[in-house]
């Protein structure tokens, strides 16, 4: 469905907050600005509401996180009027309920979609963002918010030739709207992460043949989905407050098992016995199993060698067993990605491994893609070679401060923020789950919550206190970057070449930028910035000068 963007809505030019993005993060930032009666206006460079749900329509698209807890905790009343009726909801479903909000709220009448912010300039003199937008439009903001996601630049299709392929080509992370048929065709697929993970299963069940083009192996475990059951569905929705209390005190801030067991802690056998049940139970158990598993290399080999043992009982083919078998980097390191029946395709006459460390694609060619041994003749291509994460969006397009700071300059080595939340040059510019927070290491929905609440109490603030612009002091930013840096060095997230690091995308700097101490730790150290506003910087109207909030009375 595309909504089209009535002209009235970009007629007004002024505006107290402009958001980008009308995922989950920036639908309920417009929804809290409304109600503290600031003017405002959502850009979406989408047709709709939903984010990353809006273009990822792929076959077999569902999130790995629990549908009941990957949901807005905000409002009662949507809690208890939406039912959710899988364990992890597919994308159909949870686009229904991103749209099933945005009626709710009457969110749709305050967005701008089909239209992208192409720059972003603070005019100093005047106090305000300039925002241009792809039509030619210029729009001016007090505060700027960028909810831009922090997977919402595909990698695209990495290799020369595209425009050769006589056949279909398709990006998993931009579906087309309308079905795609693969029956009776010769389908090859790019990439093995959690995208491509999910998309094997449903292409293998119609296509005549597919080709999957694997280069780095994945860890998957069996997601294990089931419906949900209705009581259990009724007996959330009158727990719910104290599910989502149990989520924001949690490091993932959702519900997930967790141990405090170290792996070595118990015996060979009751490990092997405890691996075994994770298994059977499926979905994120495995990772409630032991508490080291992402701090201690020799307990994550020996969990990484049990999965290993698993895709040679499941893969019949011992040479493509073999080469599904991860190996070089620790589990989970990567997401962890959860399957329904991605080794078991494999198994399919018609179901086809092509190893890409072997024999690497090339380029593509009018019949399909040519590697470095040969050509592989096929009909559609599908290519679900992941994104370019964190920052992508926000240096997608141009981004200036004060004294004209751009902020690809200021990154250019990496991002930097505090808390992920704000620049120091930027004033009044906020990024919602911005990458030196948890980011895609936390239940998203709560983190865009949590940020957006941070936000307008920081706007509040400045309300209050007649204060017309804030931004982080440059040794608040450092201190949150050597945090970052000194947590990251205590996991084993930063040991392989994934979008976490940046190692996916050539030339993009290297390093793990997400904060890793986990939800509950990152939230209280926002809550505390929020105590006194030290780390900040701000301007006031009463008195030029730049200040520090201490000197104001609260
Ligand atoms: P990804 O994890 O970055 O995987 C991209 C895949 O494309 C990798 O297998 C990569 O191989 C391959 N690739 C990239 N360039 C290539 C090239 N030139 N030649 C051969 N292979 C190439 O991306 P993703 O699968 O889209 O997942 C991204 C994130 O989205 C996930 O980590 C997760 O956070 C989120 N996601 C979540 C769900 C869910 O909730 N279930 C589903 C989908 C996505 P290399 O590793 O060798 O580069």
């Amino acid at each position: 469905m595309t909504t089209a963007t009535p002209s009235s809505i970009l007629d007004q030019k002024r505006y107290d907050v402009i958001v980008v993005g009308a995922g989950f993060g920036g639908m309920y930032a417009v929804h809290r600005f409304r109600e503290m009666g600031l003017s405002v206006l959502g850009v979406e460079a989408g047709g709709d509401v939903g984010g990353v749900w809006y273009w990822n329509r792929y076959p077999g698209a569902r999130c790995d996180l629990m549908s009941l807890d990957y949901s807005y905790s905000f409002s009662p009343e949507i809690e208890q009027a939406w039912t959710w009726t899988e364990q992890f909801a597919a994308q159909p479903e949870i686009l229904a309920y991103a749209n099933f909000v945005a009626d709710r709220l009457a969110l749709r009448d305050l967005y701008a979609f089909n239209t992208r912010v192409v720059r972003a300039d603070f005019i100093k003199a005047r106090n305000l963002w300039r925002l241009e937008l792809d039509q030619g439009q210029v729009l001016e903001t007090t505060y700027c918010v960028m909810a831009t996601g922090p997977l919402s630049i595909p990698k695209g299709v990495p290799f020369e030739g595209a425009a050769d392929f006589q056949g279909e080509i398709y990006l998993a992370a931009k579906w087309p709207q309308e079905e795609v048929s693969f029956a009776g065709k010769r389908v090859g697929l790019v990439g093995t992460g959690s995208t491509g993970i999910q998309i094997v299963p449903e292409v293998a069940k119609t296509a005549a043949e597919l080709v999957v083009f694997q280069r780095t192996p994945s860890f998957t475990m069996p997601m294990r989905n089931v419906p949900i059951d209705p009581d259990y569905a009724a007996e959330i929705k009158r727990n719910y407050a104290g599910m989502r209390q149990g989520a924001r005190n949690s490091a993932i801030g959702g519900v997930r098992p967790q141990s405090t067991r170290p792996f070595f802690s118990v015996a060979p056998a009751q490990r092997l016995a405890l691996m075994e049940d994770a298994w059977k139970q499926g979905g994120l158990a495995f990772l409630g199993t032991f508490a080291d598993l992402l701090t201690n290399a020799e307990a994550n080999e020996q969990v990484a060698e049990f999965v290993r043992g698993k895709i040679s009982e499941v893969v019949k083919d011992p040479e493509t067993a073999e080469k599904l078998k991860p190996r070089g980097y620790p589990i989970f390191a990567r997401r962890p990605c959860l399957d329904t029946g991605y080794y078991e395709a494999f198994n399919a006459p018609h179901v086809r491994l092509h190893d890409c460390l072997s024999d690497p694609i090339d380029r593509l060619s009018p019949a399909g893609i040519k590697t470095a041994a040969g050509e592989v003749e096929l009909d559609v291509l599908i290519f679900a070679t992941g994104y370019d994460g964190l920052t992508g969006a926000l240096l997608n397009l141009e981004v200036t401060g004060r004294e004209g700071l751009r902020l690809r300059d200021v990154w250019q080595d990496g991002p930097v923020s505090h808390l992920g939340l704000m620049v120091a040059g930027f004033p009044n510019f906020f990024t919602v789950a911005g990458p030196n927070g948890p980011a895609a290491l936390a239940n998203l929905i709560l983190l865009d919550q949590q940020n957006v609440d941070w936000i307008v109490e920081a706007i509040e603030h400045m309300r209050r206190h007649q204060l017309t612009a804030m931004e982080p002091s440059p040794a608040a930013q450092e201190a949150w970057l050597e945090t970052i840096q000194a947590l990251a060095q205590l996991t084993l997230v930063s040991k392989a070449n994934t979008w976490y690091t940046g190692g996916n995308i050539a030339g993009k700097p290297r390093g793990l930028s997400m904060y890793t101490g986990g939800y509950l730790r990152y939230a209280e150290a926002c809550r505390l910035a929020a105590e006194t506003y030290d780390a900040f910087q701000f301007q006031s109207l009463a008195k030029p000068a730049e200040k520090r909030a201490s000197e104001l009375a609260q």
